[in-house]
């Protein structure tokens, strides 16, 4: 009797520099060398009219109200959705790099009174649910040491400090479930070496026969 697996749902999270970028690639790399379909995904999609609109205020080429800035974020992660659980339930893993959690304390981090962490994760209810996030963690302060921050809208030591609070205050929520945390200071080889483990051990017991969950309410 042959049963219909579904893809794994994989997220990478991080402050900027944490090596989000260089252990997606190498991920997604060792996952095909397994045998899996894999499909590479990235927030923000800056190939889409509102990811255009995103990257212009990334580059400080454009003003955006926060709350603005923030529900565009979030429509470009509900512009893929559709796809995501598509990819999913033919069989491939989807891993992507940085999703809803980035979204989340990135907006929050601003520290508006009326832009609480609860306020913007409303927008991602309903959205596909990863298996498993890895948050690759990492002290600013060794970040920044990564070659230095660019020149982007959040790129500065004090964004990415109230960041990564953010980011724990968030794994102690019913969020925090699917957040394995990943020592992202150390060597790139080792940081690989203990994603695939994580990764290996979730596509071993997740409920694969069963749909992918949507983030719920709180
Ligand atoms: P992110 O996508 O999280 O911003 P990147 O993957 O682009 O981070 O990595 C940022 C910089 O740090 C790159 O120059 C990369 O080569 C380097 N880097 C990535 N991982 C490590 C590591 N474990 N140790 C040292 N340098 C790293
Ligand atoms: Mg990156």
């Amino acid at each position: 009797m042959s049963t219909h697996r579904r893809g794994a749902f994989i997220v990478i999270e991080g402050l900027d520099r944490a090596g989000k970028s260089t252990q997606h690639a190498r991920l997604c790399q060792n996952l095909e060398n397994h045998g899996h379909r894999v499909k590479r995904m990235k927030f923000p999609d800056r190939t889409t009219p509102i990811g255009k609109s995103i990257d212009a205020y990334l580059k400080g080429e454009s003003q955006q109200e926060d709350h603005v800035i923030h529900l565009l974020f979030s429509a470009n992660r509900w512009e893929t959705a559709a796809s995501i659980r598509t990819a999913i339930e033919e069989g491939t893993t989807v891993v992507i790099d940085r999703y809803y959690c980035s979204g989340i304390v990135y907006s929050a981090a601003k520290g508006r009174d009326d832009l609480s962490l609860k306020w913007a994760r409303e927008p991602e209810v309903g959205l596909p649910r990863p298996d498993l996030c890895l948050f690759l963690d990492i002290t600013p302060e060794a970040a920044a040491k990564r070659g230095g921050f660019g020149n982007e809208k959040y790129e500065t030591s004090a964004m990415q400090k109230r960041v990564r609070e953010l980011f724990y205050e968030l794994m102690q929520l019913p969020d925090g479930q699917e957040i394995k945390v990943i020592d992202a200071g150390r060597g790139i080889e080792d940081v690989e070496r203990d994603i695939m483990e994580r990764v290996m051990r979730v596509m071993a017991q997740t409920k694969m026969t069963e749909g992918l969950e949507s983030i719920l309410p709180w």
